[in-house]
């Protein structure tokens, strides 16, 4: 059916880049959010805002993603959305020393993250009528980065995860989508930005010529979890410039 604009929404890595603009996004719009994330001195700058409650915790523990749900249901009277957006880098070359133990860090927030987010917010949604739930994955789960293996691994498993998830949840009325970014500005490329020369270089690359700005991100978000995305379900919608499309 035709479910009403989000009352609520739970956003993970909110902190900062994406998970921040879309934060920022679903409160001007009069939409209840829990922001979570475990760097409490940057949450503090977003918690300013009307309607944005906080939560330091770290998504790779159930504890962080039930309590999150649990907040939006006290606070604002129930759940209609999660947004499970926190993600991180850092792979390190197959046979450098320490390579497995950093693709174990990656996954558990890149994968396992998502999982118990899903897991949490699900018997809510499905408590509340429905709802739906986005996972931030990354045009590079859909075809690989030189030098990136982890997280090409987590963001590919992040995406077929997000199918399964909205197959064995269709019947619930919750809808599971991958939100597909391209490059974009936030503090995981702060190092290009410092590189002008090398910037412009990657921007020539991308058919729009220039990389996203988070807002652009948060705005497919906000149209994943409107009721205009109703019959939108398991797919990843990819916001990269046609940078894949190249
Ligand atoms: P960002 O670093 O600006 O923001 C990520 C936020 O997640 C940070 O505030 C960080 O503290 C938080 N976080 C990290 N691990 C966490 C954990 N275990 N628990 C709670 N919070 C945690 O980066 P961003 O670019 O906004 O990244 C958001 C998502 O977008 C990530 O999943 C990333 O992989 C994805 N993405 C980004 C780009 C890009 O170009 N920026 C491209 C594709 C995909």
């Amino acid at each position: 059916g035709w479910t009403p604009a989000p009352r609520s929404v739970v956003v993970t890595g909110a902190a900062s880049g994406i998970g921040r603009a879309t934060a920022e996004l679903f409160a001007e719009r009069g939409v209840g959010v829990v922001a979570v994330d475990h760097d409490e001195w940057s949450l503090k700058e977003i918690a300013r805002l009307d309607r944005v409650v906080p939560l330091v915790g770290d998504v790779s523990t159930e504890a962080a993603n039930r309590k999150a749900v649990a907040l939006a249901v006290e606070e604002f009277g129930g759940l209609d959305a999660v947004v499970l957006n926190a993600g991180i880098g850092g792979t390190r070359p197959f046979e450098a020393p320490g390579a497995v133990e950093a693709a174990e860090r990656i996954l558990s927030v890149n994968l396992r993250g998502p999982v118990l987010g899903i897991r949490a917010a699900a018997p809510v949604l499905r408590e509340g009528g429905g709802g739906s739930i986005v996972v931030t994955a990354s045009v590079a789960g859909l075809r690989a980065d030189p030098g990136n293996w982890a997280y090409n691994a987590s963001k590919g498993a992040v995406i077929n995860l997000v199918r399964a998830a909205a197959i064995d949840y269709a019947v619930q009325g919750i809808r599971v989508n991958a939100l597909a970014p391209g490059l974009t500005w936030t503090r995981i490329n702060e190092g290009v930005r410092q590189n002008p020369a090398f910037a412009a270089e990657i921007e020539r690359r991308i058919p729009l010529q220039r990389f996203g700005e988070p807002r652009e991100q948060a705005e497919v978000v906000w149209f994943l979890t409107s009721p205009a995305a109703s019959y939108v379900t398991g797919t990843t919608l990819v916001a990269d410039g046609g940078l894949d499309a190249s």
